[in-house]
């Protein structure tokens, strides 16, 4: 199973750099976590969007969700070219319902409501989705496929969650908004510090940590540097375009 970046900047883009987008595949699946601002036009430079099984979404902030409004219309252009015959799943939260329905979009896309705890089989790779502790309702997710295990904390704070999440996984991507010293916006906002992130990935017993969703005008170096401060395990930058193999 493969992981390729598309985006992780947050919560807006900057110049070539597109918010949170991540295609995972193995063999002919080609599932997309996520699709914020930026996501679609980096997405098409590496995957026709009809060759798409599945998409998964974490959750409503626009940083993860804006360009699924606009995939519609590139599904419904195809599905008219013939290209695709099926509408493309969109796996979400249910909540808020106003723009979940927005998620189903003539025959070209189908809004699917995504339960934590659920688990479901998209071709060659097993999802299961996870709650996340945000400011409004959030799915972690893992997925197996046949060379290894994937978990995404999405957007969260620090809690007892994220560690469930990540637990066991080869691959933890997760989110590391914030740094040493904003622990209360961090808990304020939902979200994580990097060191919190590397925490997490620790006591799950993760292999590898991959740091996503750091905005763009903070050091992401120092990022690294607080989340290697205290874990013995490999942890890196996410890389916009580099693909990780899990
Ligand atoms: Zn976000």
């Amino acid at each position: 199973m493969q992981l390729q970046i598309i985006g992780h900047t947050a919560p807006f883009p900057a110049p070539g750099l597109a918010c949170p987008g991540y295609l995972v595949t193995e063999g002919e699946t080609r599932i997309l976590i996520d699709g914020g601002c930026g996501v679609l036009e980096r997405l098409l430079t590496v995957c026709a969007c009809e060759e798409l099984t599945a998409v998964l979404l974490s959750h409503f902030h626009f940083d993860h969700c804006s360009d699924l409004f606009v995939l519609r219309y590139a599904l419904d252009a195809s599905r008219r070219r013939g290209l695709r015959t099926e509408a493309l799943p969109i796996f979400s939260p249910s909540e808020p319902p106003e723009l979940a329905g927005l998620l189903t979009y003539r025959e070209a896309t189908r809004h699917v409501a995504a339960i934590p705890g659920e688990t479901l089989c998209l071709g060659a790779i097993r999802v299961r989705f996870l709650a996340a502790e945000h400011t409004l309702p959030v799915l972690g997710m893992v997925l197996e496929g046949t060379t290894g295990t994937l978990a995404y904390s999405a957007d969260c704070r620090w809690g007892d969650g994220v560690v469930a999440t990540a637990r066991g996984a080869d691959l933890f991507l997760c989110e590391a908004t914030f740094q040493d010293g904003e622990e209360d916006a961090a808990g304020a906002t939902g979200h994580l510090t990097a060191r919190q992130a590397a925490m997490a990935a620790g006591r799950a017993g993760a292999g590898r940590l991959l740091l996503t969703h750091i905005p763009a005008a903070a050091d992401r170096q120092v990022s690294l540097e607080q989340a290697h401060a205290d874990v013995d395990l490999p942890v890196a930058l996410a890389e916009a375009g580099r693909t990780y193999c899990v």
